[in-house]
């Protein structure tokens, strides 16, 4: 596609993803001129190679898990095999129908859709394929890539990331996951469901260490429970690929053989040579730092998604997407809480999170109050068989400020658990507000009841 030079919008927004797209709906709602650049698919890593594709592929594991955990509910059910051909299809499907629906979302609103790889060229332009368009706002949303580590080079075939990951022909018979993180730890998951042997390899102490040391600690037996093999605690030294696999050396000395090595280390950012610096757009290691308003240090450039340091979550880059379109249009809107952002990890069994950690909330707080409820005593994941548990952190005599779970399913919660962080409720509020039976939303109305000091379904 092309446009004259010289053609001007109200915003040209660089980067067609989660933060970026989100920007150019929202600004195109609030009556705005908007261009987006995208150089690849619109809808950016979270709809083609993230959130979705992922979350396609954990649920064709909860098939097969379904299905070879039968006989435990009765039903004579068994895994012939899974075939990746089928579980892509299935996934690559949902995308298509997904990125056909914003295609159409876009065009509806009246947004130019602008192919090809922009390059900031000065705080009001961007050139693409050697057309430039001005903007007397500019948002970039340039999100990011997969890291590895220093000498681990991603081949695609025996070191691979999770892009590569996302597009194999087969279940893979052993894997190494360097990283317990959140994608670490989903692909984990998965493929144990589909029948591979995982090794995951994560230098800190804990898997998923970013969350409630709680969480961590219950997701591990989980793991423990399913055989998934982690070795915390534990950096990685090398990898050398070998004709059938990888041979995976960690500190101490000890060699992991495997098929392939899925390399889960983080998410860097986009930034490089694509003129933010030469514009005098701050950086700080390769992340545009923004205000709280997501301004970056030059006037009329703003910042969303994963280019911004924090969490590096599609909903937040949505978030992030509407507020600028909202404050370049004048709105004045109220500025995000970080810390308000709900977490899903969606392995099995799922951890979700939303506010401070206990640790977090005994450093801001000094004296806080917490409450385990252990879903033994919730009927529904009794019914699924699901083991886990919904923990309260409360400012002492104050609000809740911070919900994690975990548990089958329990992503689904977040929504309500996030209300509560977000809306600054008192236990007391929430607890007087009725649950329906049997679900496992219950679970958080016993917590809260618990914790105000009217506990029902619940013991010490
Ligand atoms: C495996 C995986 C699973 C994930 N699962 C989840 C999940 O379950 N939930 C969740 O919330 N988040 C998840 N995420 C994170 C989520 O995908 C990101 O936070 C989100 O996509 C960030 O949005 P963004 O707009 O900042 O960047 P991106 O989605 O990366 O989009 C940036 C876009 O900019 C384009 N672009 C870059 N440079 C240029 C250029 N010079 N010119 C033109 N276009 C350019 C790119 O092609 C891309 O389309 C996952 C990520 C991965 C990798």
């Amino acid at each position: 596609m092309t446009d004259t030079v010289g053609t001007s919008y109200d915003i040209v927004v660089l980067g067609g993803g989660s933060g970026g797209y989100a920007t150019a709906l929202r600004a195109a709602g609030l009556g705005l001129n908007v261009a987006l650049v995208e150089k690849d698919k619109v809808g950016g890593t979270c709809l083609h190679r993230g959130c979705i594709p992922t979350k396609a592929i954990l649920h064709a594991a909860e098939v097969a898990d379904s299905a070879r955990e039968g006989e435990q509910f009765g039903v004579k059910s068994s895994v012939e095999g899974v075939d990746m051909g089928g579980v892509n299809k299935y996934k690559d499907g949902v995308v298509d129908r997904l990125f056909k629906g914003l295609v159409g979302q876009l065009k509806h609103r009246g947004i130019t859709v602008i192919e090809g790889e922009g390059r900031l060229t000065s705080p009001t332009t961007v050139a693409v394929n050697g057309t430039t368009y001005t903007g007397k706002n500019i948002v970039l949303a340039s999100g990011s890539y997969s890291k590895s580590l220093p000498g681990l080079e991603l081949d695609g075939d025996r070191v691979i990331a999770s892009e590569h990951a996302l597009t194999l022909d087969r279940v893979p018979e052993s894997a190494v996951v360097l990283g317990g993180g959140v994608i670490g730890v989903e692909f984990a998951s998965a493929w144990t469901s589909f029948g591979t042997k995982v090794t995951i390899v994560e230098a800190l102490p804990n898997l998923v260490p970013s969350e409630d040391a709680d969480a961590s600690k219950t997701l591990e037996r989980a793991f423990r429970k399913r055989k998934i093999a982690f070795k915390t605690g534990t950096p990685f030294e090398s990898a050398e690929t070998t004709d059938s696999g990888v041979k995976v050396t960690v500190k101490g000395g000890e060699v992991i053989d495997a098929e392939l090595l899925l390399v889960a280390v983080g998410r860097g950012p986009n930034t490089a040579g694509l003129g933010y610096e030469e514009v005098g757009v701050a950086m700080d290691r390769g992340f545009v730092t923004t205000d709280e308003r997501l301004r970056t240090s030059v006037p009329g450039v703003y910042a969303v998604g994963d280019i911004v340091p924090g969490l590096q979550l599609a909903h937040r880059g949505f978030q992030q997407g509407i507020f600028v379109a909202e404050q370049i249009a004048g709105l004045n809107p109220a500025v995000i809480d970080e810390t308000g952002i709900p977490r899903v990890t969606y392995c099995e069994p799922e951890v979700a999170s939303v506010g401070l950690t206990e640790a977090q909330a005994k450093e801001k707080y000094g004296e806080v109050e917490t409450l385990n409820y252990n879903l033994g005593g919730n009927g529904k994941s009794q019914i699924l068989k699901t083991a886990g548990f919904v923990k309260l952190v409360r400012e002492k005599d104050g609000p809740v400020v911070g919900v994690h779970m975990v548990g089958s399913r329990v992503g689904e919660l977040i929504g309500e658990a996030q209300l509560i962080y977000n809306w600054e409720a008192f236990p007391a509020d929430v607890a007087q507000l009725v649950h329906m039976h049997p679900t496992q939303n219950e679970a958080l109305g016993e917590a809260h009841l618990a914790l105000a000091g009217k506990p029902l379904h619940f013991h010490d």
